[in-house]
């Protein structure tokens, strides 16, 4: 019972009909584009749920259709890259892409991708009617007009960074963060060498929400990209 619609944006037809058919068995609801005007068009036109693009695109660059995607919409996008296009990728997901998966890539992936993205749209969504100023994931809380962050109950003593990246990555559960993109936000500047300085306030902060340091719950890190927080199912 989906019932979502998604923009496939891919001009290879063996993929497309990959994504097509998974979608179908799935019980999503579809539209396909081949080029990026198109995908601009059917974007404009038909208001999908969630867009799946691949960023190497016989017409536009994949990264110009993100961009006039993002002039009018937030629908969440999840990019579809080749490996020599790595770095299109880091780019996409500066100007606003929610995700990626990378080619040759698993029905199983594809899948994965799209609950996490449809949970992050059912956040997005209940966001809007709150407006709520306190943050619930698993037995993590934060409450940000307090200022405080509580596990299992218990208040942590978070130092200013290691509190601003918590807020940041919560703001934006289910989307993967890129290391540009949180220096940016954190400290207003993006030099190489913060990336260092970003894993080290990265480990600290983890070592006091995470259970288990080497499978993380919260937090996980995408190796030359950046981190994402995870929605944790709630326990029963
Ligand atoms: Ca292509």
């Amino acid at each position: 019972m989906n019932k979502l619609t998604i923009l496939v944006i891919e001009d290879d037809v063996s993929v497309r009909n990959l994504i097509t058919t998974t979608l179908k068995a799935h019980d999503y609801r579809y539209l396909t584009a081949k080029n990026g005007e198109t995908a601009i068009l059917e974007a404009s036109s038909h208001n999908p749920d969630i867009i799946l693009m691949d960023l190497g695109l016989p017409d536009l660059d994949g990264i110009e259709v993100i961009k006039k995607i993002r002039t009018w919409s937030h629908v969440p996008i999840i990019v579809i890259s080749a490996r020599s296009e790595d770095a299109d990728k880091i780019d996409a997901l500066d100007e606003g892409a929610d995700d990626y998966l990378t080619k040759p890539f698993s029905v199983e992936e594809l899948l994965a991708r799209l609950r996490v993205t449809q949970r992050r749209l059912l956040m997005m969504q209940n966001e809007k009617h709150m407006q709520c100023s306190v943050f619930e994931n698993g037995s993590l809380t934060i409450d940000y007009a307090a200022g405080c962050v509580y596990l299992n109950n218990k208040e942590l003593h978070l130092t200013p960074i290691e509190y601003k990246l918590l807020c940041l990555l919560s703001q934006n559960v289910g989307k993967v963060l890129t290391h540009t993109f949180i220096m940016q936000n954190i400290w207003g500047s993006s030099w190489d060498n913060d990336i260092a300085s970003l894993r080290v306030f990265m480990a600290t902060l983890r070592k006091k929400i995470e259970k288990k340091s080497n499978s993380p719950q919260y937090i996980q890190t995408h190796i030359g990209v950046g981190y994402r927080m995870l929605k944790v199912e709630d326990e029963i």
